[in-house]
């Protein structure tokens, strides 16, 4: 048995897996992304802060919610999240469709990708520099 503490209300409990949290913690955030997920439907134009105010979900939750491809927005929708290689605007999940191509092209082992998102972001620093000079 695997015995941990909830890291949202520090009960202890048997930890089976995915992130350190007691079912009944777990079981209020499925509900509250519940709640989301349906504030969004209904509201296909509401803005992030929105949707956090309504649903009274922090506005972290619901970019985590994305990332993990859990939050899909429709075309209209406002909402976007940045790539995590080059900050353009995303939908949903970690990368742009232009990154996730690259990624898949160049590389097979994970600690290649890692270096290789590094540099990424690396370039992007520096265009924003560059960008920023220029302005
Ligand atoms: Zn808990
Ligand atoms: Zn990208």
């Amino acid at each position: 048995m695997d015995i941990r503490n909830c890291v949202k209300c520090g009960k202890i409990y048997n930890y089976i897996n995915g992130i350190p949290m007691c079912p009944t913690c777990k079981s209020h955030l499925e509900d509250q992304f519940q709640v989301t997920k349906k504030y969004i439907r209904d509201n296909p134009s509401a803005t992030i802060v929105q949707i956090s105010e309504e649903c009274e979900v922090p506005i972290k939750l619901i970019h985590q919610w994305i990332r993990e491809e859990r939050l899909i927005f429709s075309k209209d929708s406002q909402i976007g999240i940045e790539c995590e290689i080059c900050g353009s605007s995303i939908r949903t999940g970690r990368f742009c469709d232009v990154c996730k191509h690259d990624l898949h092209n160049n590389l097979d082992d994970a600690l290649k990708k890692q270096t290789f998102v590094e540099e990424l972001s690396k370039r992007r620093e520096e265009n924003k520099m560059w960008y920023l000079d220029r302005k």
